[in-house]
């Protein structure tokens, strides 16, 4: 019997499985891929970076690694972060604990004996008091469902199912389908070598830039001097970086100022758009159009073609509402010859042919079609495993109507499972390996609590569960996000219900009301609940 099963091995599973193991528990952690790395093993398309700047987007849990380990470039290039995974793994020699090409299928609450039974696809199964789910929000990938897809003559390839060995594309009629983060980085990536690139948009979505270049020496000096302070102060701040968000109203400035800020955080790049610019960006959808000008405004300037150029504005969404992509060269790809825009909103696609993509006027010619249509996000990787609670209740039942959690945790009716970076905690809106720190370091303390106490059994009460969600679902109701259809919400999976599935209230906040529950000794929480009346305490 094991102590702690951890379903997954990229940031999330690699921390967990070197804090449990430190804390003297029996682990083992199962891994779908061949080797560790999570979303970085997965999703190798050509142009995949991470839209984080690397000395933050990294783990802080150890000085040393902060310390020896360079990144190359301002913002990482998919094979850079996954040598920075697996070099951690070696480093905390944390490869013994995994088994790789384990796909986990199933996990069931025994009740009797408090522990799971956790089964995977080779039919093996093991037993652990604890299942901590590191599966992450962005890994149950969707396909988009297109008629007559079986029929296409070429290679069909998802940007999250990337052959390792690399795909041949120089020469070639490509088309893709999709401009989230995955397809705007991807089209922009390979359209110098194709011979053709076609991309189906279906939304068009505001790209911001992120001025990549090599990392510069002395602001990596500068970083590794300050890297305590600067980790301790994401823990923080509403976004899990080290830098506060800017405050001011956008309307409380005049016009030329305003565009003065924006000028700047547009230079600065990436998330500083926003969220170094002006306060009430997301609450107030005045303050909203006057970022939206501003980029229409840059859209405009740089492609040529106008008609191009509209068709690449967003209508339908306020800025940043979607996940913004993010790319240095993504408008500036629709001004090559080779490279054609279509607006599948317009005129949809209705079916794969052998030679290409039929939409409602046309069809497209292609050799080689690119998904880059996804995830089921926030969800999906967990609804996908079949697991099981008290009763036999079932996670995906209970989720049909949308994710209910407390704080991103627990679940209520599933004792021992915890849930990194789960449905209702700030998870893709803060700096993920710091949220993940954050997760795993506050499991380990109930843990670790548990034993001190003797505790058998931990899980979520009913009553907290309610109103973490309801709590969640208000607070997002008072910003923009629900006028945008989006993963967020789970908007883009056919059937699922639109439920908001991110905690906005800011991850500062959010990790001081973890460090409160921790301290008033788990309100939220009955321990051996099988053994006694579930607890009745209301959380504060
Ligand atoms: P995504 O944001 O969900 O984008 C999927 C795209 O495919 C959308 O444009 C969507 O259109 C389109 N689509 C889906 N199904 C379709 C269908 N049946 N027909 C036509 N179009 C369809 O997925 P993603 O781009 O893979 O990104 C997901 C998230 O992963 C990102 O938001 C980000 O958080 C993370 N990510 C991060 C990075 C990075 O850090 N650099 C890179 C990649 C991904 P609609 O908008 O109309 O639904």
């Amino acid at each position: 019997m094991y102590d702690v099963v951890v379903i997954g091995a990229g940031f999330a599973g690699l921390y967990s499985l070197y804090r449990f193991s430190q804390a003297g528990l029996r682990v083992i952690g199962f891994e779908r891929g061949g080797d560790v790395g999570g979303v970085w093993y997965w999703n190798r398309y050509p142009g995949a970076r991470c839209d984080c700047e690397s000395n933050v987007y990294s783990f802080s849990f150890s000085h040393e690694l902060q310390q020896e380990w360079s990144w190359s470039l301002r913002y990482s290039e998919q094979p850079e972060i996954l040598r920075y995974l697996g070099h951690v793994a070696d480093r905390f020699d944390l490869r013994r604990h995994i088994r790789f090409n384990s796909s986990v299928v199933a996990a069931h609450f025994d009740e009797n004996g408090h522990h799971w039974r956790v089964v995977c696809s080779d039919g093996s199964s093991v037993r652990a008091r604890f299942v901590v789910s590191a599966v992450g929000g962005i890994s149950a990938v969707q396909h988009g469902q297109f008629p007559g897809i079986e029929r296409f003559a070429g290679p069909v390839y998802h940007t999250a199912e990337w052959p390792h060995e690399g795909v041949q594309l120089a020469g070639r009629r490509v088309g893709i389908i999709g401009t989230g983060a995955s397809g705007v980085q991807c089209a922009a990536a390979i359209a110098p070598e194709v011979r053709h690139l076609t991309v189906f948009q279906r939304t068009a979505n505001w790209v911001f830039p992120v001025w990549n270049q090599p990392t510069d020496p002395d602001v990596e000096r500068q970083v590794k001097e300050h890297y305590r302070e600067l980790s301790r102060a994401s823990l923080e701040t509403a976004g899990g970086f080290p830098f506060e968000l800017v405050d001011t109203p956008a309307l409380s400035v005049s016009a030329e100022e305003r565009s003065a800020v924006y000028e700047r955080a547009w230079k600065r790049g990436g998330v500083m758009f926003m969220s170094q610019s002006f306060g009430d960006l997301l609450v107030n959808a005045e303050a909203n159009e006057t970022a939206a000008d501003f980029v229409r405004g840059h859209i405009r300037r740089v492609v040529k073609d106008p008609a191009v150029a509209e068709r690449l504005i967003p209508v339908d969404h306020p800025i940043g509402t979607k996940r913004p992509p993010m790319d240095d060269r993504y408008y500036e790809t629709f001004n090559r010859d080779n490279v054609t825009l279509v607006d599948i909103r317009k005129a949809p696609i209705r079916e794969f042919v052998p030679h290409g993509i039929r939409t409602a006027d046309q069809t497209y010619e292609l050799d080689v079609i690119i998904l880059a249509t996804g995830f089921d996000a926030i969800t999906g990787g967990l609804t996908r495993i079949d697991i099981r609670g008290r009763g036999g209740e079932s996670l995906a039942d209970k989720w049909a109507q949308g994710a209910r959690s407390y704080l991103g945790l627990g679940v209520a009716g599933f004792p021992n499972l915890f849930t990194i970076t789960g449905p209702l905690s700030p998870s893709v809106l803060a700096n993920m390996p710091i949220a993940i720190e954050q997760h795993v370091d506050w499991i380990a303390e109930c843990l670790a609590f548990m034993r001190q106490h003797g505790h058998n059994t931990v899980e979520a009460t009913e009553q907290a569960e309610a109103q973490w969600t309801d709590h969640s679902m208000q607070v997002a109701a008072g910003t923009l996000f629900p006028r945008a259809n989006s993963w967020y919400h789970g908007s883009n999976v056919p059937g699922k219900p639109r439920a908001f599935g991110v905690y906005v209230g800011g991850f500062g906040n959010y990790k001081r009301r973890c460090d409160a529950e921790a301290r008033e000794g788990y309100p939220g929480f009955a321990f051996d609940r099988a053994a006694g009346p579930a607890s009745r305490r209301r959380i504060p």
